[in-house]
């Protein structure tokens, strides 16, 4: 497979660099409020990353952190919560969402604030090493003039050489932009009011930066095989994670960094203040599948900028709806044999499964793998069966559930209550396990709620009595 690396700024053949397990960090959420459906559209995308490189053969070993101490979390606490008390809550709805969004969980999710002491390490290693220093208040900074390989990311050279002249100040903002290329902070001495832990400088608390480095180390080791996240993070968090960990393990930190475009709403950057900002709950109250969203994200691949419009939202939630039709209309007619979501990945892929492959191979193209699902879709020489057999392996490919969701065409359900659509499934469950007496049960339940159920040679059809 090849993947474009922003290293490089080239396509690469990508493998991982020992045996099967491709090693993969992503920076996570810093979990003080709501993700949007920005940051979403990342995890979406590298969940793609980690499905493709599954189903090429190899096997994943991905971190995701979760950043739960940070400049806007201490924001967050002036209204006079104690730190946990903000991030555990929206650290849970995180992983609620992402659950919804069907992204699968990496292998490892851990918190900043329990590996302060791998963070204090790594601090002393830099200072020791003289890529440091300690600051008249306690706090370590990065001395980035130290490390001559700075801005090889980002491409900072110019920038870089009309800054040098600053280039001995100093930054204690956790984010900032280009024009203020400094040493960066490692560790923030203690302020009033302020979470804090013990450290050789005094109480303090990690700048955001050298969590990542500290976290992927230990987990993957000093090279990594891919470092994924925003385009927003290449400078200056990615480009300092590479200063931090190549300056302590003299080793290259990260074979591949591979970067998503932004979303827009309505062509404009997504703000608060401007109106434009959305969760995926809201998405939700406005009766939404998030699967909807995710296959919105699919339709742009993930180099490009994507536009959010409620109306692109609408279009993509009907050709989710569409293909579940056509999935649920194909498994009517498959009756020769039941294809389990669980099967096993097949060994002699179809001509179909190989060219949805070869589309996500060539760095994740998305759009390509999905109108190569509804060419076959559409192809009356294709058998239901393998139709079906299509669908299930781009449920692995894609995560649009396909498969599983397309039980919902099963009478009218959309006005059904989805109370009742559950007792209907179980009930039909019972009644293929000829366990009649139960099944009818059921049905009587379903009969006191005033609806009727009416068996019919595949499935059932519940109307309103
Ligand atoms: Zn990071």
């Amino acid at each position: 497979m090849k993947l474009y690396n922003t290293l490089t700024g080239k396509k690469q053949i990508f493998k991982p660099q020992n045996g099967r397990v491709a090693k993969i960090y992503a920076c996570g959420p810093t979990v003080y409020n709501f993700s949007h459906i920005g940051n979403f559209r990342t995890y979406i995308f590298e969940d793609i990353l980690r499905r493709t490189i599954k189903l090429a053969g190899y096997q994943t070993l991905q971190v995701m952190n979760i950043t739960d101490v940070e400049d806007k979390i201490i924001k967050a606490m002036k209204s006079g919560k104690k730190l946990e008390e903000i991030t555990l809550p929206f650290e849970k709805r995180f992983f609620e969402d992402i659950t919804k969004l069907n992204i699968e969980m990496p292998e490892k999710t851990p918190r900043a604030t329990e590996h302060i002491a791998e963070i204090i390490a790594l601090t002393r290693k830099l200072i020791k090493k003289g890529f440091a220093y300690v600051a008249e208040d306690g706090s370590v900074y990065f001395s980035i003039a130290k490390f001559k390989r700075y801005g090889r990311l980002a491409r900072l050279g110019a920038v870089k050489q009309k800054s040098a002249d600053r280039m001995a100040a100093r930054i204690e903002a956790d984010e900032y932009d280009k024009n203020e290329i400094k040493d960066f902070v490692l560790w923030k001495a203690k302020k009033p009011g302020e979470p804090s832990w013990d450290s050789p400088w005094g109480p303090g608390r990690p700048g955001w930066h050298i969590e990542c480095s500290a976290m992927s180390t230990k987990y993957l080791g000093n090279t990594i095989d891919i470092h994924a996240g925003a385009v927003d993070l290449v400078f200056p968090h990615h480009e300092n994670e590479i200063a931090q960990s190549e300056a302590a393990t003299g080793k290259p930190f990260a074979r591949f960094f591979i970067h998503g475009e932004h979303l827009l709403v309505n062509n404009a950057k997504m703000a608060k203040s401007a109106g434009n900002f959305y969760t995926l709950r809201d998405l939700e109250k406005k009766g939404y599948d998030p699967l909807a969203f995710r296959y919105l994200c699919l339709q742009t691949h993930y180099r490009s900028k994507m536009n959010f419009t409620w109306s692109a939202l609408d279009t993509a939630k009907k050709a989710l709806t569409n293909i579940r039709e056509v999935c649920a209309l194909n498994k009517e007619s498959d009756t020769t044999s039941k294809i389990k979501a669980s099967k096993p990945i097949s060994q002699n892929k179809t001509k179909e499964e190989k060219e949805m492959l070869l589309a996500l191979s060539d760095d994740l193209n998305t759009p390509q793998a999905l109108a190569v699902l509804w060419s076959a879709l559409k192809n009356k020489n294709l058998s239901a069966k393998d139709k079906i057999a299509l669908i299930n392996y781009a449920d692995r490919a894609l995560g649009l559930k396909i498969y599983e969701t397309s039980l919902i065409k099963k009478a009218i359900l959309k006005t059904i209550p989805a109370e009742l659509a559950k007792m209907a499934d179980k009930r039909e469950k019972l009644r293929q396990n000829n366990n009649y007496v139960a099944a009818d049960a059921i049905r009587k339940k379903i009969e006191a709620k005033g609806y009727e159920i009416n068996d019919k040679p595949k499935g059932y059809q519940i109307i309103k009595k």
